[in-house]
């Protein structure tokens, strides 16, 4: 422990780590039973929510249906989708919609800012136009309202560039019986100063989004290091379906443009694919051409990229209307400009980026993982609601309804956090031992090396022999971050390169436990669908088809 360090614990009803969408709803609704606490790693507004382009799905138009969208959700997640917990979130829809219009949310609307009915975009796998968005910068404004909404409520309490180490649970402070395993709190560290604190409460809520970061290019902001689902896994708590990654099929290709997503709702305007002879292609790989599912759009360019040896294809929109475009993307357009491409005058180059990953914390219908006091929302859980993949713009309501369900749930957790006094600051020393010195450079190698393991053998078409050598590659990776975390100061890059390195490892064991090609995961291996759909599941010293899951070692007294 360092001089620095708060001794004190915070001490309050809810923690929530993220805010993101899900952790800010979450925080708004649930401050109405008790204080909140939300720690997030960089400023409150860096997320992947702050870059969603295409919008929030829900049926609003009298020409909709729910049983239609329930349907295109259960289709695009190949059969493994809880079907009741589908139908309740798309039922929910309109209601959360206008939540977040009341949080001052502006979603274009159709005849301008007075109209009274919303432009609905239409994106991949949707049978209706049902996306509403607030033109291209949809998370952009949900992001602004709800972090607004946060600081003016005397309730919340947001705590900015502080990043969650480590999940605390009762054995920690010396309870025993069932209640050695609650989840009571998180060791948190600010990224400035390096001082650490303990965070309390009765109930905590992992919010901290995806994993994008784990592959070499990525559509997500570099906060996307999966360390939700580490801190989850490495307390113990269930974990599912790892191994459905949701390729963009659109990143532009530019050497200086990081993590920069064309959104699908520009082919839902009618662009068209192109490969480097002008040739359309999508028709030749599925009947909805080039508003084809994801994953069908994501593989057909890795088919046309590899056949041909082109590094890109080509986004089309030279035969669409100049004026409309620039209305409806205005952000892309000036961004691609900024690249010195002329978006509705020439094509434009891109590649399939990992993007999103379906699979997470497995929780129910109230977002409450497998551990007690442990909940998950939004893109860190598993919901059922993608299945084996996700329906585009359901990402942001799945968010909003499951924040919605553990804020009304975690009313009922006992009070807890106010007495718990125990030997926790001996543990928090375990875990986090004096720092020393480490080479920058060994870090920033192995982030690299992580990453591009799992982009070159884990990417969008897999097989045993390539995950194989993943897995061999990963684990030796993993000794090394075990090494550097006994020695080295708990620097966020190390965190996050410990995070990175499970979680790469997580989703090599899932996709290894899958015999068959289903929705996201499509394997030379196994191409065809099983009869029956099952979930993958993960746990701490768990064999998943003959493997035992990574354990850390770094202080076995912990446990
Ligand atoms: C470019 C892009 C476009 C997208 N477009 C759409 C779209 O149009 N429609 C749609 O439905 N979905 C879209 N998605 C997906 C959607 O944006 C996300 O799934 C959703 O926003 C996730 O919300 P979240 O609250 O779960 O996580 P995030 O919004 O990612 O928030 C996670 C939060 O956790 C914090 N955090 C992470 N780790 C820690 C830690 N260790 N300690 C403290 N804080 C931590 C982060 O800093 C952040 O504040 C898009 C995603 C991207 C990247």
């Amino acid at each position: 422990m360092t001089a620095a360090d708060n001794l004190e614990p915070v001490r309050s009803r809810y923690l929530v780590i993220g805010s993101g969408i899900a952790g800010l709803q979450f925080a708004l609704l649930a401050a109405r039973s008790g204080t909140v606490q939300v720690v997030t790693k960089k400023e409150s507004r860096e997320s992947n929510t702050n870059y969603a382009q295409g919008g929030i799905a829900a049926v609003v138009s009298p020409l909709d249906d729910f049983e239609l969208h329930i349907q295109d959700t259960l289709v695009a997640g190949a059969g493994l989708c809880r079907e009741d917990v589908v139908r309740k979130m798309v039922e929910a829809g309109p209601e959360l919609v206008e939540r977040l219009v009341g949080y001052g949310v502006a979603f274009t609307r159709e005849d301008g800012d007075q109209g009274r009915e919303f432009s609905l975009g239409r994106e991949g796998g949707h049978s209706r136009r049902r996306v509403l968005h607030c033109r291209d910068l949809t998370g952009r404004e949900i992001e602004t309202h709800l972090v607004a909404a946060c600081r003016a409520d005397e309730r919340v309490h947001l705590h900015e560039n502080q990043i969650g180490l480590d999940l605390l649970q009762g054995k920690d402070a010396g309870l025993t019986g069932a209640d050695a395993e609650r989840v009571i709190g998180c060791v948190v560290q600010d990224r400035n100063t390096g001082s650490r604190s303990i965070y309390l409460a009765d109930a905590v809520v992992l919010a901290t989004g995806g994993c994008g970061k784990v592959y070499s290019y990525t559509s997500n902001p570099d906060i996307a290091t999966g360390d939700g689902l580490a801190m989850a896994f490495r307390a113990g708590a269930e974990l599912c379906n790892l191994e459905f990654v949701q390729f963009h099929p659109t990143c532009l290709f530019h050497p200086e443009a990081k993590s920069f997503l064309i959104s699908e709702a520009v082919r839902g305007e009618g662009a068209v694919l192109i490969n480097r002879s002008g040739e359309r292609f999508m028709a030749k790989y599925h009947a909805q051409a080039d508003l084809a599912p994801r994953d069908i759009v994501a593989r057909s360019i890795d088919r046309e990229m590899k056949t041909s040896g082109d590094p890109c294809v080509f986004l089309d929109l030279r035969h669409l209307d100049r004026k409309h475009i620039e209305d409806r993307f205005p952000h892309l357009v000036e961004r691609c400009r900024r690249f010195g491409i002329d978006m509705a005058g020439e094509p434009v180059p891109v590649v399939p980026a990992a993007h999103y990953m379906c699979g997470g914390v497995a929780v129910d219908l109230d977002s409450r993982a497998s551990l007690p006091g442990l909940y998950a929302v939004g893109e860190v859980a598993c919901t059922g609601i993608h299945g084996a993949n996700r329906l585009a713009s359901n990402s942001l309501l799945e968010a909003v309804f499951f924040a919605s369900r553990a804020a009304e749930a975690v009313a009922d957790e006992p009070v807890l956090a106010a007495g718990i006094t125990g030997r926790l600051r001996e543990s928090w020393q375990r875990r986090n031992p004096v720092p020393s010195q480490v080479e920058a450079m060994v870090l920033e190698h192995d982030w690299d090396t992580v990453r591009r393991i799992m982009w070159d053998y884990v990417g969008v078409v897999r097989d045993k022999a390539r995950l194989d050598i993943a897995l061999a590659r990963l684990r030796g990776i993993r000794e090394t971050v075990e090494k550097l975390l006994s020695q080295a100061p708990r620097s966020p890059e190390v965190v996050e390169l410990r995070n990175i390195a499970l979680v790469g490892e997580m989703i090599v064991l899932c996709a290894r436990s899958r015999h068959e090609s289903r929705g996201l995961h499509f394997t030379l291996d196994y191409p065809d669908l099983l009869p029956v759909a099952e979930d993958s599941r993960l746990r701490k010293g768990v064999p998943l088809a003959g493997e035992t899951c990574y354990e850390p070692s770094v202080s076995p007294e912990d446990e």
